[in-house]
């Protein structure tokens, strides 16, 4: 530049496991961007992440260290990637006047139990829910509570510890689970290792709508169908088809429920991931998260002249936001199941499941003698299979089939008579 100072640059905010860092990454790239991604993953073997900012994101000193480095080198914008990241990014993108969120929604999004009473208190439909605090005897708390539940943890992700319960005894089993994976969390925030939400199991079919929100406006990206019925008691994420096959009456009233549910939070700018159950004529929120979807499935969604959803997410958060044009064609993704806890041996099958019409790329993300962990307690995805076709009936299809072909083989993890894994 002509004055002798350096390009503006993109902000990324990550948790050092994030599985969306390299894709926005590819983006910045993609768009002549230069970004500095800020994380606490020092040892990172993404050269970015671990050349970055290391910061502690639970840490309030964390917002100095940031400013620190706007004064050196000027953000032009900031993209927060995960749930445990979109506060410190509201706060920093506020600070700097760049398009944000108030950090108040940014709050609201992220723990459940603020999320549900904004949004009761709005008329917004969500599950009748309860507070239950684990500091205090739990009996009077759960009387007249109507079967089957959901017992939630407050501020987790990828339904981790979400668990349905039928009776008192579930219920039960259910709040020792989840307390115990709260004390293996790490989590500094005291209400949050304290009290757990008990909602009401709301039945009917399952959508997410992936959006984008400017100046309050919410342009519709995708809306996916979750095929596989999520009955519980543990709720995996199986398949996204994408556009919805659901009614286009109801599609509508999905897509108003989500824009009155931002309206409600204070939600305003960037990227939203929301998932609704159908009752009836009418969504009921799960969960309004102000990030991309999870996982790695962004990936299929490709708009106007081939940008992905993080080209439109950076080039939004930068004030230069790329026209929205729809997704186009029928495409879905198999966040690939995991059949049993243990050691991963090897994965059978991936060839012939690549060469099945309509699949685009599998990816696996655990490698053979890792651990796979199932919900509740587990965290990551074995992995990923995209599809695309001329419509979504296909592209369920190719992924059913290319599923079919694979064949998990996994051997149990031997425990030593200490208990420690062997
Ligand atoms: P997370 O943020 O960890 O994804 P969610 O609150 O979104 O947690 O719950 C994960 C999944 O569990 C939902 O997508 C839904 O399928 C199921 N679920 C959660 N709460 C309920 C409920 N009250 N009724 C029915 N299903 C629920
Ligand atoms: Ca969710």
């Amino acid at each position: 530049m002509t004055d002798g100072r350096r390009a503006a640059r993109l902000l990324l905010i990550a948790p050092p496991n994030s599985y969306r860092t390299v894709s926005y990454l590819d983006a910045a790239r993609r768009r002549g961007i230069d970004a500095l991604v800020a994380s606490e993953g020092r040892f990172s073997l993404v050269s970015e992440i671990a050349d970055g900012l290391h910061i502690d994101l639970q840490d309030p000193a964390a917002l100095e260290q940031l400013l620190a480095a706007n004064t050196a080198q000027p953000f032009a914008g900031v993209v927060a990637t995960d749930d445990a990241s979109v506060e410190l990014g509201s706060h920093i993108a506020g600070t700097l006047g760049l398009p944000h969120n108030p950090p108040q929604a940014a709050l609201y999004s992220r723990r459940k139990d603020l999320s549900r009473q904004v949004l009761a208190d709005a008329g917004v439909p969500v599950p009748a829910y309860r507070l239950l605090d684990l500091t205090r005897d739990h009996a009077p708390q759960l009387e007249d509570l109507v079967y089957p539940v959901v017992v939630k943890p407050l501020a987790l992700s990828a339904s981790r510890g979400v668990i349905r319960a039928d009776n008192a005894a579930e219920l039960q089993g259910a709040i020792g689970r989840v307390e115990s994976i709260l004390a293996g969390e790490g989590t500094r925030e005291r209400f949050v290792t304290t009290h757990l939400l008990i909602e009401a199991f709301v039945s009917g079919p399952e959508v997410a709508l992936e959006g984008l929100l400017h100046e309050g406006r919410l342009d519709v990206l995708a809306l996916f169908d979750k095929p596989d019925p999520l009955e519980g008691p543990f709720f995996e994420e199986t398949y996204y088809i994408s556009p919805s096959r659901h009614d286009a009456a109801i599609q509508v009233q999905l897509t108003r429920r989500v824009e009155q549910a931002c309206r409600a939070l204070g939600l305003r700018e960037g990227p939203v991931h929301a998932e609704l159950r159908i009752n009836g004529e009418d969504g009921v929120i799960m969960e309004v998260a102000s990030r991309t979807i999870g996982g790695e499935c962004a990936r299929l969604l490709r708009f106007g002249t081939g940008q992905g959803l993080e080209d439109l997410v950076i080039s939004h958060a930068v004030g230069q936001p790329l026209p929205v044009k729809s997704a186009t064609g029928g495409a879905g993704v198999l966040m690939i199941p995991i059949p049993q806890g243990g050691i991963l041996r090897r994965i059978e099958g991936i060839t012939a499941a690549r060469t099945v019409p309509g699949i685009e790329e599998i990816l696996i993300n655990i490698r053979e003698g890792y651990e796979l962990v199932p919900l509740p307690e587990g965290a990551s995805y074995l992995g990923f299979m995209f599809a695309r076709a001329d419509t979504p009936e296909e592209a369920e299809a190719a992924l059913r089939a290319a599923h079919a072909k694979l064949k998990i083989v996994v051997a149990p993890k031997l425990v030593l008579e200490d208990g420690r894994g062997g």
